[in-house]
């Protein structure tokens, strides 16, 4: 199916009328103009005198910037406008909620050398830069993002790398911030490099808001640097099909064409998204231009964004609306990122109704109710081959309930059980 994307004529928002085509596709001319104030914001949208006092004092908070090329993406409607409510600070953020904080999933806690998070056994989370072309209204990371412009230093990005040389158990790398494609190619060439230079990492990730964002900062230049550094994998956040434009789809076919697989993850966000049909249209959309749905989170309790907040519940509404109504392909995870550092805790609908010895009573999504009986000889095989016996131990779960499956462990114990102080 042959579809037409929305193309931005910027050329009819008056600031931008004399700007050539070249400084508009210039990544560095987008950053350099991004909108930082009020009276240039005032070019763009209408703003009325109590919008006006509101940006004013939320700005002596929170920095405000927008990429040029997404602030076209605006329409005149600030209320109901879904691009403006991810861009344009609100007075909203200056509230804090009873159970905000500034780092809910313990980045910061978990972090063995600046810059770096180890909480997941075989991976590891950098954050390379505190710098976005733009600051998302609802980011996660607020409390660093757009703090001071300053990627990490040389010495930090190396103490990081450093981390990841001594432990042999990190085989994944995910590169964050802030966002990565922020850095000059130079700049993140050093540090893909010197990751792959590394033999016992096999993957890198980048998280990366720049194809929605800013688009133009995709070029073939750092196609071709990233391509170097294969296996790469690219996850970029998309959290409304109004985003999907032409811009943003060549943006993403170059990726593509450049061997990187492309992953989104939507943050579930009130009056932009929260809507079964808004999600679906995404997804699929998200398939055309190439790119996977992989997860949707559930907002983070990051200070300052609780206006942006759903229940749970409509993210697992918006999943029953997916899974099996459309092709698994376009369904990603829901998420919960758990408030304390506990990881991603995935929650859906029950398909599961109740469960004898034998058969278990599954429901699909049309409301069918089904049986599966399990063959009366249940016990796998599992454990007899090879990778079980003589692999390296990096595939036997090191701790969880896993461990408990494995036979490994017995049980599971809170720290500071009271009775076993008895
Ligand atoms: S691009 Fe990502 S890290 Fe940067 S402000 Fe947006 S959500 Fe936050």
């Amino acid at each position: 199916m042959k579809k037409n994307y929305r193309s931005i004529d910027y050329k009819t928002i008056e600031i931008y009328r004399d700007v050539s085509e070249t400084d508009w596709n210039d990544w560095k001319w987008q950053l350099g103009h991004a909108i930082r104030d009020i009276p240039t914001l005032k070019q763009i949208i209408d703003i009325d005198k109590k919008l006006e006092a509101d940006l004013e004092n939320c700005l002596q908070t929170f920095k405000m910037a927008i990429t040029p090329y997404y602030a076209s993406l605006m329409d005149q409607d600030y209320d109901r406008g879904v691009i403006r409510l991810q861009a344009v600070p609100s007075i909203h953020e200056l509230y804090v909620a009873a159970d905000d904080q500034d780092d809910p999933l313990h980045e910061d806690v978990d972090s063995p050398v600046p810059g770096l998070t180890h909480r997941y056994p075989d991976r590891v989370l950098m954050l390379v830069t505190h710098i976005c072309s733009m600051y998302c209204r609802h980011c996660t990371r607020r409390r660093m993002v757009g703090d001071r412009d300053a990627h990490l230093s040389h010495a930090q990005i190396d103490a990081c790398i450093e981390y990841i040389r001594n432990h042999p158990e990190v085989r994944d790398v995910l590169l964050s911030g802030g966002d990565p494609f922020s850095l000059s190619d130079a700049g993140l060439e050093y540090i893909l490099k010197s990751i792959r230079e590394i033999d016992h990492v096999e993957i890198i990730r980048i998280g990366s808001r720049m194809p929605v964002v800013l688009p133009q900062r995709i070029t073939n230049s750092l196609v071709s640097m990233l391509r170097k550094y294969h296996p790469l994998y690219v996850n970029t956040h998309f959290n409304h099909p109004d985003e999907i434009t032409l811009e943003a789809k060549n943006a993403c076919a170059r990726l593509a064409d450049g061997g990187i697989q492309l992953g989104n993850q939507t943050v579930l966000l009130r009056d932009v998204n929260d809507c079964p049909n808004i999600m679906k249209k995404l997804v699929h959309e998200l398939l055309m231009i190439r790119v996977k749905p992989y997860y949707i989170y559930q907002c983070d309790l990051s200070s300052g964004i609780s206006h942006f907040r759903t229940s749970i519940t409509k993210g697992m509404e918006i999943i029953e609306n997916l899974r099996g109504h459309t092709t698994g392909m376009a369904v990603p995870t829901f998420v919960v990122d758990a408030p304390g550092g506990g990881g991603k805790i995935p929650v859906m609908p029950n398909y599961l109704l109740s469960q004898s010895d034998r058969r278990f009573a599954l429901r699909n999504y049309e409301g069918v109710i089904t049986t599966y009986t399990q063959p009366e000889q249940v016990f796998s095989n599992c454990g007899r081959c090879n990778i079980c016996r003589e692999g390296p131990k990096e595939y036997k779960p090191l701790d969880g309930v896993a461990k408990l499956l494995s036979g490994d462990k017995l049980c599971l114990e809170p720290s500071g059980l009271v009775r076993r102080k008895r």
